[in-house]
């Protein structure tokens, strides 16, 4: 290979009354703004599709003799001018953060996820976890939340899915040019590219940093590929959960170690940080060892200071979806780290890696990292943050369920970013301004009911009829590269009917979400979907993950099935699922049909996506649609039962699906009345845009974030920093103190003053406790009521109370303690005593994992 020995950049000549566009094309606000996609379609229609909707290399290719037409254009000018004018005005405006919190623009949230959905021209994403922290990013920005994102730069990205004419599944990876994509590399003052290092065995990695603008929000990506580093450390970055496992934990530690090193680099300083999984989770420990190393504290401290500002978010409802480390693999990459860096034992080090404390660690688990390093833990639906606190409670002895400090934000959707133009216009003649700015707001979402039943459906059937076209030209292209004939290709144009009910199922393609679940009995199928009086069709689309052999069947399943001659036209699977199908998809689909096996679904959110467009779910109750169904606003698929067998949920189910397409969905989709209209359908879309629109989107999601667990994360900070650290080191101190303690702690006496006695509702039941805290005091702990209805066979106990100091001559050590039980209700009841370390600076009691029940 013959080596360069120099480079240089070529950008785009633009004519200086252009000038403008440059800003608009580089910060991806466009992506949900349509007027200035339709100004960027303006520029060039052809090359706008050719280069997938990415204005950069648009702009890059464009020939110039279109540049000087159109910058002699009034009409394009005036466009342009137009989007600048709302872009500087949309960056400069006061936002709620603004509004509402007086905090300091220092004080940066950065917020970690290894993929980032953000347009289809960018290939840093895989799916619902990419897609979910391009929303949040977007989101973010239209609050004002002083956040930054931090990712890693794929050159391959995910793969790319085509399939043999059997249906077989085969994956291809395109270069991505990051020279023409929406981004910038950040460069130092010299305008040399900002570069940092890391320690790897034997050498150091190197590692450049790019940026792209979401709005007011800056995301930056680290890149291994640079001349520097050796061949094999340039490919760290090259692909998205590709390569081996010792490629996952280099990319782990690029994002987490790298990712802190690169902002630090740039002066930027984040007082919260926030994982988007586990990923990222080593962030924890470099923010530990810098915070060691500028002031000079201990490990301790460093990491009880940082556990408060630490966030992690967990999207994963089984164990197997978590990345762990075997212990030798973290060692050659952490050994020289914890020894010197750190300097911890091996022993406190792996035990980092773990929740289970009476266990050696045999290996490292990313999330139990980020646990033990966030005091804010949270999965992504009411359901899922319940599935989490069982898939953890090992880690959690002795602490009632209820109590486990995991708690849950359910997941959004960008709204803006996931309407159709025509429904946004729409949306927006009706609901108003502020529709744009604010989609969580609920008075807003009411004026629903003014928009006119046949404007509402007709702008709902013109995307169906833009879903189908798309459908087509998909599938013909698609026939075109398997090499099929011209008949075939032109039976392509015959597929689906825009006027038919149009069902939707786009996920990735794994076992646990049945994509064939429908197929369960075909003759049953074929008779709903062939009706010729009231026809039905589906649309599928989905990845199966490369090694996901299982997966791929299903696809071929799905594949055969389209090639039946009876269900060729009702049936359809377009090619290599991404944003820009997606969007589609929702924008244009009656129904969204999901059937995960509950409750592996940690949320989904492509069922969200259809809200605003007018589409309904019809879905398992599991993830988000467990805690949003209602009878009014879609269906069920069941009733929440979790099953033994598998065979049988699938019998059970897909009967399910058969039935309430047959004697529901068909039958309010087709009853019109002489105006054609389907008034109880759009009375039901109507319901669901208003109920669940304002809910399910980032903004939502984002300000819960913000409220729960970043603007507490801020204060716990500022207050621990004071006189330079000396609250943080008091609190080390006290932990430390209770932990030694807490052996000594223990109840020495408890009694009831009306044992024995039948209380009437309004009376209080009283006990009292002595109880042995050795060098603590009743400042360090709360004693504890813990007590609750003892109904035949389930003992669950709920509820406790605070007991009461009450300072009396004593026994040294010895502290007396009283409480009452308030006894609302009639029943009979059961207590027993708990005894928790308490501060001020906790979130929550449990968070030592110290308790004390009474014997
Ligand atoms: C929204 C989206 C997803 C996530 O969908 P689920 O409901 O979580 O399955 C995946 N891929 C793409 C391209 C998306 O747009």
């Amino acid at each position: 290979m013959i080596k360069y020995i120099g480079r240089f950049n070529v950008v785009p000549s633009l004519p200086p009354k252009l000038e403008p566009l440059r800003e608009i094309v580089y910060n991806l606000y466009w992506t949900w703004h349509y007027d200035a996609i339709d100004l960027l379609r303006r520029l060039d229609p052809k090359l706008w599709e050719e280069t997938y909707h990415n204005p950069v290399l648009m702009l890059g290719r464009i020939s110039q003799e279109r540049l000087n037409e159109v910058a002699n254009d009034d009409s394009f000018i005036s466009h342009m001018k137009r989007v600048f004018d709302q872009l500087k005005i949309y960056k400069e405006e006061k936002t709620w953060y603004q509004k509402n919190y007086g905090y300091d623009k220092e004080n940066v949230i950065a917020y970690f996820s290894a993929e980032y959905g953000l347009t289809e021209s960018l290939q840093i994403y895989s799916g619902g976890l990419g897609v979910l922290a391009g929303d949040h990013l977007k989101s973010s920005s239209d609050l004002g939340l002083p956040l930054v994102g931090v990712g890693l730069c794929y050159k391959e990205g995910y793969l790319q899915q085509y399939l043999t004419s059997d249906g077989w599944q085969q994956e291809k990876y395109e270069i991505t040019d990051f020279y023409n994509q929406p981004m910038t590399l950040v460069m130092n003052n010299d305008k040399t590219p900002l570069k940092i290092e890391l320690n790897f065995p034997g050498r150091n990695v190197y590692v450049q940093v790019w940026k792209i603008m979401v709005g007011r929000v800056p995301l930056y990506l680290l890149d291994t590929n640079v001349p520097e580093n050796n061949e094999e450390d340039r490919k760290i970055t090259r692909t998205l959960y590709g390569g081996t496992i010792e490629t996952r934990i280099q990319q782990e530690i690029v994002l987490g170690i790298g990712g802190i090193r690169a902002l630090y680099a740039m002066g930027i300083k984040p007082l919260v940080c926030h994982m988007n999984e586990g990923h990222s989770a080593f962030l924890a420990l470099e923010r530990i060892r810098l915070l060691m190393q500028q002031y000079n504290l201990s490990f301790e401290e460093a990491r009880d200071i940082n556990f408060y500002s630490n966030v992690f978010t967990t999207h994963t409802p089984v164990p197997a979806g978590i990345d762990i480390f075997p212990n030798e693999l973290i060692e050659k990459y952490f050994g020289n780290y914890y020894r010197n860096e750190l300097k911890i034992s091996d022993k406190t080090f792996y035990s980092l890696g773990t929740i289970i404390k009476d266990k050696p660690p045999s290996s490292y688990n990313m999330a139990h990292l980020a646990m033990n390093m966030a005091g804010f833990v949270n999965g992504v639906s009411k359901l899922h943050g319940k599935v989490s606190k069982k898939m953890w409670q090992a880690g959690f002895i002795d602490i009632p369920f209820d109590e486990i400090p995991i708690d849950y934000v359910t997941n959004g959707v960008h709204t803006h970013s996931h309407l159709s133009n025509d429904m946004q216009e729409l949306l927006y003649r009706y609901l108003g301004e502020k529709f744009m700015r604010d989609p969580s707001d609920k008075e807003i979402w009411n004026r629903i009911d003014d928009i006119p039943d046949e404007e509402l459906w007709r702008t709902h059937e013109r995307r169906r009829e833009r879903l189908v076209a798309f459908a087509r030209n998909r599938l013909r292209k698609q026939i075109i590269e398997k090499g099929g004939s011209v008949s075939e290709i032109n039976a392509a144009k015959e597929v689906l009917d825009a006027q038919a009910l149009t069902i939707g199922f786009a996920r990735r393609f794994v076992a646990y979400k049945r994509a064939t679940l429908i197929f369960r009995d075909i003759e049953r199928l074929a008779s709903i979907l062939c009706n010729p009086n009231y026809p039905v069709q589906i649309i599928f689309a989905g990845k199966a993950h490369p090694r996901d052999e299982e997966g791929k069947k299903i696809i071929q399943e799905v594949i055969a099935l389209s090639k039946e001659p009876h269900l060729r036209k009702k049936i359809v699977f377009i090619e290599n699922y991404d944003m820009n199908i997606a969007r589609y998809m929702v924008e244009g689909c009656d129904v969204w049909l999901n059937t995960p096996r509950r409750p592996l679904e940690a949320s989904g959110t492509s069922g969200m996506k259809v809200i605003a467009n007018g589409g309904l779910n019809f879905s398992v109750l599991d993830g988000w649609w467990d805690e949003a169904y209602d009878h009014d606003v879609g269906w069920k698929i069941g009733n929440g039962e979790e099953y033994d067998n598998p065979g049988y949920q699938d019998e059970i189910e897909s009967r399910l699906i058969y039935e309430i397409l047959e004697k529901e969905i068909v039958p309010l989709f087709y009853t019109r009345g002489e105006d054609k209209l389907p008034r109880g359908w759009i009375s039901m879309m109507k319901n669901s845009m208003k109920k669940l629109g304002p809910i399910y989107n980032t903004h939502r999601m984002v300000q819960e974030y913000a409220q729960k667990f970043y603007f507490k994360a801020y204060e716990k900070r500022l207050y621990l920093m004071n006189n330079n650290w000396k609250k943080a080191k008091e609190f080390t101190a006290w932990k430390q103190k209770v932990i030694q303690n807490w052996d000594k702690v223990k109840f020495v006496s408890i009694s009831e003053e009306q044992k024995g006695v039948d209380l009437k509702v309004g009376n209080k039941y009283q006990i009292y406790a002595e109880v042995e805290l050795g060098d603590l005091t009743p400042n360090d702990v709360d004693v504890q009521i813990y007590y609750g209805k003892v109904d035949n066979g389930s003992d669950q106990l709920t509820n406790y109370v605070n007991m009461v100091y009450v300072p009396k001559k004593q026994k040294s050590n010895v502290y007396f303690y009283r409480g009452e039980i308030d006894c609302k209700h009639t029943g009979q009841f059961g207590f027993t005593l708990r005894i928790l370390p308490k501060h001020e600076l906790m979130i929550s009691n449990f968070e030592l994992g110290l308790i004390r029940w009474a014997q």
